[in-house]
């Protein structure tokens, strides 16, 4: 059994953490490849090491003295090393990196030394064996990876290394620089290693319980999704729910790696499983079908109305006046006689009026008119699809709580239903919906 287990910057912020990952990595033989990324905030008002660094990228580049926040990412470093009587000299890393920064270092180059720091004293800790990203990740001249190459690279490491810690966030671009994912991307670091070494598990251990039902500032304490499918995964992540990094999924998914989120604080939980299918889906469970619900504010509907058109004319035109403009059409429900536009409001700051009327100009409407004000709630669910009634129950629910559904649009796979409502509706419809129908297994 191989396990890849990655954990972020709040599970690794401080000694105290730094002790719960040796005791959840100690507590099963199989977690032998470990991606850490850099140490995240302590506290409410303190500052992740990546944002640190960026920061003294941010003072070089004006040429004003970073030393201050460099000397906080020093002693950082320095207290982790001391709170678990690490015997690495990360001093001695420290001041080569300081000593870079005095000859005009690349700002991918800074940013990265918070993996690369942490995964020194990490593998020390564990009495693992250090591997460089930047040995094996290789990223084409495109900025997209070199799986093959960064396959080989490690598979050929780890048949001489059997423990290995392994720092997240960045590799090696094809002139032998570093480069980095972006913000986050210690995760697909991750996910690369469980591909390359084809895993059984990768394990992906943040600060929460797993992947949430709905969102917590809306819901009271939502339930983690014991399961998920990727697609479900996919359409979560769309609408807004903060999950991985979204390049995550690609590398796991294609060699049907089995992925988990866990939750550093509470290891014994077991979070929520993601793979392509689950075989023992248990399809009695109809009144609670939902496995998540997310959903995003602001929207405007331009809707266009001319008795008899010809739609797909009609369509095209307006289509091609919205492509224009760069404008994002997030969906376009129609009937006979009229279609609607769902648009992010932000993506027409600026251009609302010009759109209308050249809308207005290239397909002549009857009748054209604009709504803001608008949420979309999209209602996930893989044990949705082929039950009847589900979505008679979904607007059931809603309607009999004096909420008006102002778009609907579902997709053929149906494991999506996608609602439009009044944003002053939007809370209180999500609340419902978890409240009614989201899954408890
Ligand atoms: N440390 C990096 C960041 O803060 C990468 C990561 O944590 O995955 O974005």
């Amino acid at each position: 059994m191989l396990k890849v287990v990655k954990f972020g910057g709040s599970s690794l912020s401080d000694g105290t953490q730094f002790e719960k990952v040796k005791r959840i990595i100690e507590s099963d033989a199989g977690r032998r490849v470990v991606i850490v990324s850099a140490p995240g905030r302590r506290n409410a008002g303190d500052s992740k090491i990546t944002d640190l660094l960026y920061l003294c990228m941010a003072h070089i580049k004006y040429d004003v003295s970073a030393d201050e926040i460099f000397d906080k990412v020093k002693e950082r470093f320095i207290q982790i090393k001391n709170e678990c009587n690490i015997k690495i000299d990360i001093e001695s890393e420290l001041a080569d990196i300081r000593k870079e920064m005095d000859k005009g270092v690349s700002s991918q180059y800074l940013v990265s030394r918070g993996e690369y720091l942490n995964a020194k004293l990490m593998a020390d800790y564990l009495g693992y064996d250090f591997v460089d990203a930047k040995d094996w990740i290789t990223f084409n001249y495109d900025g997209t990876v070199d799986y093959k190459e960064s396959f080989s690279k490690l598979q050929e490491r780890f048949s001489v290394d059997s423990h290995i810690v392994i720092p997240g966030f960045y590799g090696m671009a094809k002139d032998g620089s570093i480069e980095v994912f972006s913000r986050g991307g210690s995760d697909v670091t991750g996910a690369i290693a469980a591909a390359a070494l084809d895993a059984d598990v990768y394990e992906n251990w943040t600060d929460v319980p797993g992947i949430l039902m709905a969102d917590p500032s809306i819901v009271e304490n939502p339930r983690a999704i014991p399961k998920v499918t990727f697609s479900e995964l996919r359409e979560l992540s769309h609408m807004g729910a903060s999950v991985l990094h979204e390049d995550t999924v690609f590398p796991v998914r294609a060699k049907n790696i089995l992925l988990n989120i866990k939750d550093t604080n509470n290891p014994e939980a077991s979070g929520t499983f993601i793979r392509e299918v689950f075989e023992d889906d248990n399809d009695d469970k109809k009144e609670k079908f939902i496995t998540g619900i997310t959903g995003r504010r602001n929207y405007t509907i331009i809707n266009l109305y001319k008795n008899g058109m010809d739609r797909v004319k009609m369509l095209m035109t307006a289509l091609e006046v919205c492509g224009r403009y760069e404008v994002t059409v997030e969906q376009i429900p129609c009937s006979i006689d009229s279609f609607s536009f769902v648009i992010p409001s932000e993506s027409l700051e600026n251009k609302k009026f010009k759109l209308v009327s050249s809308i207005e100009e290239a397909c002549k409407p009857d009748n054209i008119d604009v709504t803001d004000g608008i949420s979309l709630i999209a209602i996930i669910g893989r044990q949705m699809a082929y039950h009847l009634g589900i979505s008679g129950k979904i607007f059931g629910a809603l309607g009999s709580s004096g909420i008006n559904i102002r778009t609907i649009e579902q997709g053929s796979d149906e494991i999506n239903i996608m609602i439009g409502v009044a944003t002053e509706d939007f809370e209180e419809a999500i609340r419902i919906l978890y409240d009614s129908f989201a899954i408890n297994n």
